[in-house]
């Protein structure tokens, strides 16, 4: 079989790398996301490709515990300076940037050539592969909300700025033009794209797409949005609040299900037509919210954006079309043609993307597996009940104090069992770091430390 393999590959490899010669590319980019949502990358000549895609190219198991703050990594017994492991791009899922670059998702193998548990993009391909077992067909659809700021991340102008305004579309023409241009030449389809509610803020919608395929989407938007700002002096700041005591920016992720050509948010008997399948992956999803937050929103600035007031989903509730709720309900039909879906407004840019839909999927096929009971549905804003309405609604509120978010992550069998012991004590083990070393600076330090500590 192998040997098969190997003789069909190369004639492949080398027809796709003539291809990608003719189409301009000489260097290629292949990268991996860790535990504390940092983005790494190595980039070989456009000869090497096949070898980056297998064997793969050499990395130190400290990758996955490298922090936020530049210098930091995390040594614990499994990660140390000894050991080697296998990055290997995707070549299924490479998209060409322009200017002589194409880009590749990788994920980290053991030097066997079998799966690293450590790595986050095999988490989400074995969720997903579950789901498939499962009978249950599922894509999401990413949201990306970002900042542009000075190349130090300093603030910049917006004297011409109104929430969701054309000012703020005329003002980066440039960038806005860009990024179009630019995502449609790589294959990246944009849903929309427009201001947001905060100065100089902005966001970018992805369509629905298989659950590995969305992330890496989302992966090359913020690769596309980094090149396309940078050419023009700026800085695309990811952090959940990139100024204290302003307008935070969520990563919201939307999905849907189907058994077969049956949705499980529509056209069923059950509240809002879900389906009794439906209702059940809300509810796990639900249920396992507080335990997932670590994971979804987990940084040492996520807390500053996950309250009440700030549409960040800081109440655990669901409702439809409630921006407050944790989880919004989306109704389908003549005006939402990509059909009702769920979006999980916890989440922000400082996660991983890949473990966070691992997460939010896992929590999903959890609540269809046990066959768990929808909650009532919320109907106003959470932030208006008081305690005992909230209490007798079980609404809990999400922590805005990282130890105790991890705490809840750290001691979840649920997490470890969707995601795998590895990947939970590595992203335990990056966020107690921050917590250590940074859990005494005020707001306004912590967000100027780590304003681009997410940008790419
Ligand atoms: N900026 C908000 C957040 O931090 C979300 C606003 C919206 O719902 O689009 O998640
Ligand atoms: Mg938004």
């Amino acid at each position: 079989m192998a040997v098969v393999r190997t003789k069909a590959a190369k004639p492949l490899a080398a027809a796709a790398i003539a291809q990608l010669e003719a189409d301009g590319v000489a260097t290629l980019i292949g990268t991996v996301v860790n535990a504390a949502g940092l983005t790494h990358a190595k980039t070989v000549p456009l000869r090497r490709m096949g070898a980056f895609a297998d064997p793969g190219l050499g990395a130190s198991p400290v990758w996955h515990a490298f922090a936020i703050d530049q210098a930091g990594i995390v040594f614990s017994d499994a990660i140390s300076p000894v050991g080697d492991q296998r990055i290997r791009i995707d070549l299924s899922a490479l998209r060409i940037l322009g200017d002589g670059l194409a880009w590749a998702p990788g994920a980290f193998f053991n030097q066997d050539g079998s799966p690293d548990p450590y790595c986050s993009r095999g988490a989400l391909s074995r969720v997903e592969d579950k789901l498939t077992e499962a009978g249950i067909d599922t894509v999401v659809g990413h949201e990306i909300e970002f900042l542009l700021v000075g190349p130090d991340g300093g603030r910049l102008p917006s004297h011409l700025w109104a929430q969701y305004g054309l000012a703020g579309v005329l003002e980066y023409e440039g960038f806005v033009r860009d990024v179009t241009d630019a995502a449609t030449g790589s294959g990246l389809a944009i849903e929309q794209f427009h201001p947001e509610y905060g100065c100089n803020q902005f966001e970018i919608s992805l369509p629905p797409q298989s659950p590995v395929a969305a992330a890496d989407a989302l992966v090359l938007t913020r690769i596309i949005i980094g090149r396309v700002a940078r050419r023009y002096g700026m800085r695309v700041s990811l952090s959940p609040v990139p100024f204290a005591g302003s307008v935070g920016s969520g990563s919201h992720q939307h999905f849907s299900m189907k058994r077969g050509d049956t949705p499980l948010f529509s056209d069923g008997t059950g509240v809002n037509g879900m389906t009794p399948e439906g209702e059940s992956a809300v509810a796990g999803l639900i249920a396992g919210l507080p335990e997932a937050q670590g994971v979804l929103a987990g940084s040492i600035i996520s807390g500053l954006r996950m309250q009440p007031g700030h549409w960040s989903g800081a109440y655990v509730c669901w409702g439809t079309e409630n921006r407050e709720a944790a989880v919004r309900y989306l109704i389908g039909g003549p005006s939402n043609p990509l059909g009702a879906n769920v979006e999980v407004k916890v989440i922000d840019s400082s996660a991983n993307p890949y473990f966070a839909t691992a997460a939010v999927l896992g929590l999903a096929l959890n609540g269809i597996e046990r066959g768990l009971t929808l909650p009532q549905e919320t109907t106003v804003d959470p932030a208006t009940l008081n305690d005992a309405q909230r209490d007798e609604a079980g609404i809990v509120q999400l922590r805005e104090n990282q130890s105790d978010a991890l705490d809840a992550l750290d001691g979840s069998s649920l997490l470890r069992e969707i995601l795998g012991d590895q990947a939970v004590d590595s992203v335990v083990a990056v966020r107690r770091y921050e917590q250590q070393n940074f859990g005494d600076l005020s707001a306004e330090e912590l967000t100027e430390k780590f304003r681009l500590a997410w940008s790419v």
